[in-house]
């Protein structure tokens, strides 16, 4: 491209030259800048990705074996004269060629839709405040921060990186992170060599960093790679697929067997050469089922738009299937299963236990000790612990629009209420004492610890984090009179009573630091002296809805598992209130270092609560459930956890606290972060799998039914019930109607009452099968059985053809009531008047068949003829008898505990 002149090397500028060139500055734009420069340079999005056009598309319809028989059998008929037939076969072609794009278009619109949800966000700086934005707001000139598991949302050139290492494989396929730093690069850097830069679309692996945006939307180095964008998933999964296979042989053999049957009619049974090709067309027709790919493909599509209704957003269809075989849901703690609404309620410093009055986020509220309100002025130790877990913190609570609202993380926004409720101004001391450095918080090492400088230039270093880890750096304790030795056995049995009520514990220490200290490392924590300030008690209730949602997956057949990072005190507490089995006890990550993958096994078995756990440790936890033969789905957020969601069989990201690598590496995300919404997915999951199978189970008799009684025509040397051009009819009406409301089939009232379908088990089973060949009898029985009747009553072939072709429709109609539960009786208010879908399906059904009965022209071109009230009443008396049949064979398979899970 020419216009690299023109463009600015931002990788070989120096950052600040780069930030005057975009006219901002550190802190940010402002509010106007921004706005005026979204107008001049578009939202921050990609072009969308490169698909086949709509001529393509519709094109494609044509591809398929049935179509290519139909084409051949056009000709056929219009070299044998038969003008009408070829033009109705032509006419029929075309329509379902209009209506399998229309349909695969809605399928694909909705999938699309769902996508959508998914859009990114970027933490930005502007009016030198921090604020969570859409990536697709950013403008050149904002200022980004970057930390890890995040998706860089645009091109930037950085100005702080803190041990900063980005992950390009997307732009450069080089799958080992790069350290990234802040020195301008060569001039000719290559693009994996421009380390003051960090690109669109790359993900965050560690650390942290600044960067001022120089490029979006197209005009980033991923929006020039447009073939990189081309990441259009296809609309199927491996059962979709296993099913479009098992259509592909399937319409092999039939070809061969129509082609067998030619050879039969013409040279054993003498018929004349027109009819002979015209039967073989008819049962080449009537026993593909060409329906049946559309009609799975819109089900799943039905299932995913009803997930996403329900917070679980499905970014790999295949995950629909595995979710209805799940087994084993591994839960994180903080946020699916309690509500994330942290507060502070006590705070214990080594000479006084403080409560902490008010909940939620809004800072009212006071600090009591005995009972006594107290003064945190006169409190000396509380003052400065709540000094350093505000100043060591980088959540943020503010007013907006008269509510309270927390920016950044839900424990760190605690704290920060819990020091405003003690009158600590979070601006002014940041003022004072200005952070230095920084090592974030990790839930591999569970602490954070930042540097600050007072205006005289001491040096000071704070440390929150979990306190097993807190206090194995301290050796002493702050008192109002100075330090002193830790009397550690007194905090561990307090923090024993508070964990012991549910609550995060959580502790604050300090260690003076040089003043010409300026950079904060591991040693500087772990080579320990420091003192232990306070520890804060945080509560976090359960979601009153994930109670619920743990019982009805125990019901389901599903252990429920919490991992999490809490202490295991804390832990077992929080899993009694969540009904989740402690009776085993709890294993913590230090534990599970210890044993063998054996042993593993063996516990993971018995175990439902893991505590103190990292991200590493769900790793080795989904192998050894997952040796145990269970089919796992994994909660993860962070971005460590991304090699257990991707192992796991579900790996479930949080769509609002997760990083992007963790969003990446799963295949659902939720909306909502909230446990009950993998619960509604398993629940949509099993209904899908349902109605697929309700699908099959209904459309495969109607062309058994089709075939057989053509063949037995064939066989008998008889006229053929059904001509091509019918048995067409009969194809196109019912699939578009009957069996396209079974996609909208809601949810059985027993799904999350069943036992998860264990995963391989083919679709087609032997049920499945019985059902199948046993209906496709009973509809030839009806079908071939009254056009037998009516030909010993009448000379009209005309006539007998379609009172055959009215039975057959009428046992669809009432074999789809049928079909609607697959083992459960349909004989019910609920079974019969349950479904709009099926009522309004069969009301158009009505209307079309009046027409190819009575109306003149579809007379013509069908070659039907009127039918009387008395074969009316034979076909309705059919249709009940079907009906009535194939519940008693269900009330007998009931019986006898067959096919519980069909
Ligand atoms: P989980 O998400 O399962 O609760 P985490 O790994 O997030 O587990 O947290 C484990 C522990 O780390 C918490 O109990 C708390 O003591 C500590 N912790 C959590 N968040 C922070 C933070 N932002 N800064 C310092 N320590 C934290
Ligand atoms: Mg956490």
């Amino acid at each position: 491209m020419s216009d690299s002149n023109e463009k600015p090397r931002w990788h070989a500028l120096d950052a600040d030259e780069a930030l005057q060139r975009l006219e901002s500055v550190r802190e940010g734009l402002d509010r106007d800048g921004v706005r005026e420069r979204l107008e001049r340079y578009g939202p921050n999005r990609l072009p969308d990705p490169e698909r086949a056009g709509p001529l393509q598309r519709f094109l494609l319809q044509f591809h398929n074996v049935l179509i290519y028989i139909l084409i051949v059998a056009g000709v056929g008929t219009a070299l044998l004269g038969h003008w009408i037939d070829t033009w109705v076969i032509f006419g029929v072609v075309l329509i379902n060629a209009i209506i399998g794009y229309i349909q695969e278009g809605k399928a694909e619109q909705a999938l699309d839709a769902i996508r959508q949800m998914l859009s990114p966000k970027a933490l930005v700086v502007r009016d030198g405040q921090r604020r969570t934005i859409p990536a697709e707001d950013l403008v050149p000139g904002d200022v980004v921060i970057l930390k890890a598991g995040d998706k860089v949302p645009a091109d930037l050139r950085l100005f702080k990186a803190h041990n900063l290492r980005i992950d390009e494989a997307v732009l450069t396929g080089e799958s080992v992170a790069v350290d990234k730093q802040t020195e301008a690069a060569e001039e000719n850097a290559g693009l994996g060599d421009r380390a003051s830069m960090a690109f669109s679309g790359t993900l965050v692996a560690y650390g942290q960093g600044r960067g001022v945006v120089v490029g979006t939307g197209a005009d980033t180095e991923i929006g020039r790679i447009s073939t990189m964008l081309g990441e259009v998933e296809s609309l199927t999964t491996p059962l979709l697929a296993q099913i479009a296979q098992f259509g592909r042989w399937l319409s092999v053999a039939i070809v061969l067997l129509a082609g067998f049957t030619f050879v039969f009619g013409y040279w054993v049974r003498d018929y004349a050469l027109v009819e002979t090709f015209l039967a073989a067309v008819s049962l080449a027709v009537a026993a593909i089922p060409e329906g049946l790919p559309a009609i799975m493909t819109i089900t799943l599509a039905i299932g995913v738009q009803r997930m996403a209704g329900r917070n679980a957003i499905i970014r790999r269809l295949p995950a629909v299937e595995t979710l209805g075989s799940v087994t084993t849901i591994c839960s994180d703690k903080t946020g699916t299963l309690t509500r994330n609404e942290m507060t502070v309620k006590s705070i214990v410093t080594a000479e006084h236990e403080f409560e902490v009055s008010g909940v939620g986020y809004a800072p009212e509220g006071h600090f009591a000790s005995d009972g006594e309100k107290v003064a945190v002025d006169d409190q000396p130790v509380l003052a400065e612990a709540l000094r350093g877990i505000l100043l060591c913190n980088d959540a943020e609570v503010y007013r907006s629009d008269g509510r309270w609202v927390m920016e950044g993380d839900p424990t760190e926004g605690a704290l920060v209420t819990a020091a405003v409720k003690g009158g600590l101004d979070q601006k002014e001391l940041n003022r004072n004492l200005s952070r230095i450095d920084v090592i974030p918080f990790e839930s591999t090492y569970k602490f954070m610890a930042t540097l600050h400088h007072d205006e005289r230039g001491e040096g000071v270093i704070y440390l929150k984090g979990a306190p097993e880890r807190v206090l194995a750096v301290c050796d002493k304790e702050r008192t109002p009179d100075g330090d002193r030795p830790l009397e550690r056995e007194r905090w561990e049995k307090w923090m024993e009573t508070i964990a012991a009520r549910g609550q995060r514990l959580l502790a604050v220490a300090a260690k003076d630091a040089a003043a010409d200290k300026s950079q904060l490392e591991f040693p500087d924590i772990e080579d320990g002296g420091l003192t232990l300030l306070a520890v804060c008690g945080i509560i976090d209730p359960p979601r009153d809805e994930a109670i619920r949602a743990v019982a009805e997956c125990q019901q389901a057949g599903i252990r429920v598992k919490m991992i999490t990072g809490d202490h295991g005190v804390t832990a077992r507490a929080i899993a009694d209130e969540l009904g989740i089995e402690t009776a085993s006890g709890v294993v913590t990550g230090h534990e599970l270092e210890e044993i063998s993958d054996d042993d593993l096994k063996r516990q993971v078995h018995d175990v439902d609560v893991f505590a103190r756990t990292t991200p590493e440790h769900k790793l080795r936890l989904v192998k050894a459930i997952q040796a145990d033969r269970h089919v796992v789905a994994m909660t993860g957020d962070g971005v460590n956890d991304a090699p257990a969601l991707k192992r796991a069989d579900v790996g479930v990201a949080m769509g609002i606290k997760g990083t992007e690598a963790s969003k990446e590496a799963s295949e659902m995300v939720l909306a909502d972060d909230n446990f009950a919404s993998i619960a509604a997915a398993v629940e949509e999951g099993r209904t899908v799998y349902d109605n697929l199978k309700k699908a099959i189970l209904f459309i495969l008799p109607t062309n058994g039914g089709q075939a057989f009684t053509i063949v037995a025509a064939i066989l008998l040397g008889l006229t053929l019930p059904l001509t091509p051009v019918q048995v067409l009819w009969v194809n196109m009406v019912t699939a578009v109607t009957l069996a396209l409301a079974l996609a909208f089939e809601p949810t059985e009232r027993d799904v999350m009452r069943r036992a998860p379908r264990p995963p391989n088990t083919p679709i087609l089973s032997p049920f499945l099968l019985w059902r199948i060949g046993f209906v496709s009898l009973l509809l030839v029985a009806g079908t071939f059985g009254h056009f037998l009747w009516m030909l010993q009553h009448t000379d009209d072939i005309d006539l007998a053809r379609t009172v055959a072709i009215n039975t057959l429709v009428v046992g669809q109609v009432f074999y789809l009531f049928n079909s609607r539960y697959i083992v459960q009786s349909v004989l019910n208010r609920e079974g019969f008047f349950g479904s709009r879908a099926v009522l309004i399906a069969i009301g158009i059904l009505v209307v079309l068949q009046t027409l190819f009965t009575y109306a003149p022209p579809v007379q013509f071109l069908f070659g039907t003829t009127g039918i009387g009230l008395e074969e009316w009443g034979r076909i309705l008396l059919f249709g009940v008898a079907l009906l009535l049949i194939v519940e008693f064979e269900k009330a007998l398979l009931r019986n006898r505990g067959l096919a519980r899970n069909g």
